[in-house]
């Protein structure tokens, strides 16, 4: 805490010339001056105990692992604050009516966005019952969620599931279908970038993660995005030897 205070408060990160170098610090995993801050306050508030390692660092964001003030386990999903990264992301924004205020000349902004925004998604799955980390709060680009997983070890991603039968894996094949026809039924949602990578498999069910790209049924790619998930669904069961897929017609008919 006392790095932590310090590292926050040093008068270098006041002056003005030292923004980008602290804005740099975030896609160079260090974690930045801001983001430093924003930890230490959740910590003084008492909402969280400990910020612990670092579960996973991507592309876009780095998640922790936390302990909260009542002592159950947290995720922190930090957004990262680099331009580059998100350029590509902008055709999910685009024609998305929730995100007019976007604004893609200031990243930070940019990021805040698309950390409200997969806040929001969460929501939604959870307010349908499909299994989605709950949020505990959002403070700019940092999102707390409920961590899935046991005693800070995370749930296995789908990738990483061996399954012990040829019937558990047929189970899940058809969970992951029936929930991404209720997050479009129900939730007016689609994924946009599902994946073995981006649901996680706990307590014998599959969780859905990383919903920041996640669509309304209506924006213009939504068709497009569903059918790219949908084949990105059935290459991996069919990777695994999965014998009764859905055809993509049948799927995506089943979804619609
Ligand atoms: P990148 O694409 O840059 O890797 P990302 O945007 O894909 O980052 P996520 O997919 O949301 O980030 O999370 C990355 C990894 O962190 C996940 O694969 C998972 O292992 C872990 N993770 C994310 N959220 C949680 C959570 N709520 N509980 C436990 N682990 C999580
Ligand atoms: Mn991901």
């Amino acid at each position: 805490l006392n790095e932590l205070r310090e590292a926050t408060m040093s008068s270098k990160y006041h002056k003005t010339n030292e923004i980008d170098r602290s804005e740099r610090a975030t896609t160079e995993n260090v974690m930045d001056p801001r983001t430093r801050m924003i930890l230490y306050k959740l910590v003084n508030s008492g909402m969280l105990r400990e910020v612990n390692g670092c579960v996973s660092t991507g592309k876009e964001a780095n998640v922790y692992y936390a302990v909260r003030g009542d002592g159950s386990d947290a995720a922190v999903k930090v957004y990262k604050t680099s331009i580059l990264v998100f350029k590509d992301r902008e055709q999910y924004v685009a024609g998305e009516f929730r995100f007019q205020r976007y604004c893609k000349s200031n990243p930070r902004k940019m990021v805040r966005t698309w950390a409200e925004k997969e806040a929001r998604n969460l929501g939604r799955l959870a307010n349908v019952g499909i299994r989605a980390p709950r949020v505990v709060i959002l403070r700019q680009h940092v999102l707390v969620m409920e961590f899935i997983g046991v005693d800070g070890w995370p749930a296995p991603r789908l990738k990483e599931v061996k399954f012990p039968s040829t019937t558990s894996m047929d189970r899940c094949y058809l969970e992951l279908c029936v929930t991404v026809r209720i997050m479009f039924q129900s939730c007016k949602l689609v994924h946009g970038d599902l994946s073995e990578y981006n649901l996680l498999f706990h307590e014998g069910h599959l969780v859905v993660i990383d919903v920041s790209q996640s669509v309304e049924h209506e924006h213009p790619q939504a068709i497009a995005f569903l059918r790219r998930d949908i084949v990105n669904v059935n290459a991996f069961f069919r990777g695994r030897g999965h014998q009764h897929l859905f055809t993509l017609q049948d799927l995506y008919s089943f979804i619609t």
